[in-house]
């Protein structure tokens, strides 16, 4: 893949803004399930000076279950803030396995992404 076509302006400046109103998103996000944590974790504490609570269990899969989520909204914060950090570069939309352009209607669909379809076919 040697196809070196850049974005078009109009492309990459609404790519821009859809990256940064996912980042306030997964901000926002990121801030509810740390709330969401420290409420269970909370509970939990309350729960441990009885140690045959049956809430225990229902707490620690409550937490299970908010910790990923939590972990799944960080990572896709992070894919999002490194897209932001290569949009003003040539960088930007190509695929950063094999160098290729990445197709504006995935990028459009997923602006953070950083390798094109076949790559991450390839990869998963
Ligand atoms: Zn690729």
């Amino acid at each position: 893949m040697t196809d070196a076509t850049p974005l078009p302006a109009g492309t990459l400046a609404e790519l821009r803004h859809a990256l940064l109103e996912r980042r306030a998103t997964l901000r926002e996000r990121l801030r509810e399930e740390a709330a969401e944590l420290d409420l269970v974790r909370g509970a939990r504490a309350d729960a441990a000076d009885d140690e045959h609570d049956p809430e225990g269990s229902t707490l620690s899969s409550d937490w299970s279950r908010i910790a990923g989520l939590r972990d799944a909204t960080r990572s896709r914060l992070t894919a999002v803030d490194r897209a932001l950090e290569r949009i003003d570069g040539a960088a930007y939309g190509r695929c950063l396995r094999c160098g290729g352009q990445i197709a504006v209607d995935r990028l459009e669909a997923r602006p953070e992404a950083e390798h094109c379809i076949d790559c991450a076919r390839a990869m998963s």
